[in-house]
């Protein structure tokens, strides 16, 4: 930098000199025709008009201007030729020698004020080179303010910037512009793997391929982190946005390696059309978002038009969101238990904790209605730890009252399952609550195991070294790969109650109960039949081999208040009496 502005001094200087009085601009003239080590070429012009046409074929290095034109006066002279010369160093040469215009003068963008009559040759080259430094050291902090390091890309404050300025010549000349949103694929996953270098010079390609797809006049921003945003001028229809994002992921696609490293760049896209889909750049962003996290949900590389129906599925989600998080801060869950029986001889073995949430505004809530929001708000994990230490309370809170031993079935969803914390709040839970391990079986869907096998492995691994049983649950209904039958130290499977509920006469129900009867008693594992309704289906289970059955037929979920003294009640009546229960008259408990 310093370099550069050594080697500049001896340079010739462009200077444009705008002053309508001819003594003047003369003297000037000879003052920096004195100076020995520089030489200047002058262009003068006696008006703003002549100064402000002649930008387009003029690149002077600096401007020396009189404040006092014949079309233009005082502050208004700065800022017209400030908007016409953005990059030129602009020193004032003025006949009064007042502070405040001085200052006004600066203020307004030139940098440096000089007052006639005060001024010799020195004085006057070295003003300017001051002024051509100052100006510098100003494009350099704008640039910084204005662009982003990495990709030398617009950022933020530039995009608003330029969209403002596009909205405002979109409404002037009926036309509209696009908001595209682009956010890298898997960007997070090469960052971590290969590293942030690779990861750097991936978004600095990335970003080149962008702009190689665009217009020079269209706007490549980036919004931070591996998220993008362009805007298109002068298109009013999808048709016309269509090629130029197709484009976009063409030549994204077509990036694979960086420095030797296989790697994706493909990107998902949200595209938000003005004036339709908003009216500024925020809810322009806003709506580019939602579609392009709808387009990411449809899978890689893929782009979506803004509809308005996620406007109203977001602010579904997001009073979700807000009611969920809630929830989490004043315990507002709650567990009932469902009992399992054995099918030999009668009695309950276990049961299985489901949870429930009293809303305040809806009232109480079974887990289809808020369970997928708590994984993808990632709270599944806190509440889940809390039903893991609940339900092993009330087990022990049971065992203490005299009750036959029984275990507790806790379901647990996949990000659980990569808690990595998991193994410990499992132990924590159990020595908290003093209950014996063998007491806790965990309920785990195919799909939380298969999407990493050979990790659930060796947590299952584990977690059957503290002693804990696992059972798979809907267990059919999944990935189902027999090999991870092998694979997996299991317990238990559960016939899926859409099985179950299907055995009798033409469903396929009882086939596939059958196979998996069969493949459990092969595999030394348990089988429990959910879902259990009517005689029939009890009737086949016990016929077919099953071990364990639950089911509206026996009895609903409960809460610990009705179930306490049922389970009172019926581990003292004789096996061959329990068919069916009081408890299930009183419905109620799923709350659905
Ligand atoms: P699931 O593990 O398959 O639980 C069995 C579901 O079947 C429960 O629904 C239960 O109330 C219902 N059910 C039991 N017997 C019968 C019957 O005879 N007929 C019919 N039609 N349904 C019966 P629920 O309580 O609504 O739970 C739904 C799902 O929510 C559970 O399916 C489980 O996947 C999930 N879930 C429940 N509690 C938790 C939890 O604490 N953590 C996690 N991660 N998931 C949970
Ligand atoms: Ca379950
Ligand atoms: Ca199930």
């Amino acid at each position: 930098m310093l370099g550069d502005r050594e080697e500049k001094q001896a340079e010739v200087r462009e200077v444009l000199l705008v002053e309508d009085n001819l003594i003047d601009a003369q003297l000037v003239r000879r003052l920096l025709r004195r100076i020995t080590d520089a030489y200047y070429r002058i262009t003068h012009v006696r008006t703003l008009n002549d100064a402000v046409l002649s930008a387009e074929e003029l690149a002077p290095d600096v401007i020396l201007a009189d404040l006092n034109l014949p079309d233009s006066r005082g502050t208004q002279t700065v800022s017209s030729l400030q908007t016409s010369y953005p990059d030129v160093p602009l020193v004032i040469v003025s006949a009064w020698e007042d502070e405040a215009i001085s200052l006004r003068s600066v203020k307004a963008g030139a940098q440096d004020y000089l007052v006639k009559g005060h001024i010799d040759g020195a004085n006057l080259h070295r003003v300017i080179r001051y002024a051509v430094e100052r100006k510098r050291t100003e494009l350099e902090l704008v640039r910084l303010a204005q662009y982003d390091q990495l990709t030398s890309l617009p950022n933020r404050t530039l995009l608003r910037e330029r969209v403002d300025r596009a909205l405002r010549r979109a409404t002037r000349n009926g036309t509209g512009v696009a908001t595209l949103i682009l956010d890298m694929d898997r960007f997070k996953e090469i960052n971590d793997m290969l590293g942030h270098e690779v990861g750097d010079k991936l978004l600095v390609e990335a970003a080149r391929r962008i702009r190689a797809s665009v217009r020079d006049q269209d706007t490549v921003a980036r919004l931070g982190g591996d998220e993008f945003a362009v805007i298109l001028e002068g298109v009013s229809e999808a048709k016309e946005v269509l090629p130029v994002v197709e484009r976009i992921i063409e030549n994204l696609q077509t990036l694979r390696s960086i420095d030797g490293n296989e790697v994706t760049s493909s990107s998902s896209i949200g595209i938000a059309m003005y004036p339709d889909n908003g009216n500024d750049l925020s809810e322009l962003l806003r709506a580019a978002d939602l579609a392009m996290y709808r387009a990411k949900s449809s899978g890689r590389g893929c782009y979506q038009f803004f509809a308005s129906a996620m406007q109203e599925e977001a602010q579904s989600r997001h009073a979700l969101a807000w009611a969920l998080r809630r929830a989490v801060d004043k315990q507002e869950f709650q567990l009932v238990y469902q009992p399992q029986l054995c099918l030999r001889t009668g009695r309950v073995i276990g049961v299985e904790a489901l949870i429930r949430w009293m809303s305040p505004t809806r009232g109480l809530l079974t887990p289809y209605h808020f369970i997928s929001g708590l994984e993808e708000f990632g709270l599944i994990t806190q509440v889940g730890e809390w039903v893991l230490m609940t339900a092993c309370e009330q087990l022990q809170r049971w065992h203490r009252m005299d009750f036959e031993p029984m275990r507790v079935g806790v379901n647990v969803s996949a990000q659980q399952f990569e808690d990595p914390m998991f193994i410990d709040k499992i132990r924590n839970a159990l020595g908290e609550t003093k209950l014996p391990p063998e007491f806790l079986e965990l309920e785990v869907t195919e799909s939380s195991l298969m999407s990493d096998a050979a990790m659930a492995s060796s947590l299952l691994r584990e977690i059957r070294d503290v002693g804990v049983r696992i059972a798979i649950d809907d267990f059919g209904t999944g990935y189902s790969s027999l090999m991870y039958l092998h694979e997996f130290p299991l317990n238990a499977l559960k016939i899926d109650k859409n099985f179950v509920q299907s055995v009798g006469s033409h469903g396929r129900g009882g086939p596939i109960s059958n196979m998996i009867i069969g493949l459990a008693q092969n595999l030394g594992l348990e089988v429990i039949a959910e879902g259990v309704e009517t005689e029939e289906q009890l009737e086949y289970m016990r016929h077919h081999g099953c071990d364990i059955a639950q089911g509206y037929l026996y009895a609903r979920p409960e809460s610990t208040e009705t179930l306490t003294p049922w389970l009172g009640a019926h581990q003292r009546v004789s096996e061959t009496k329990i068919r069916s229960m009081p408890v299930k008259k009183q419905g109620g408990g799923t709350g659905s």
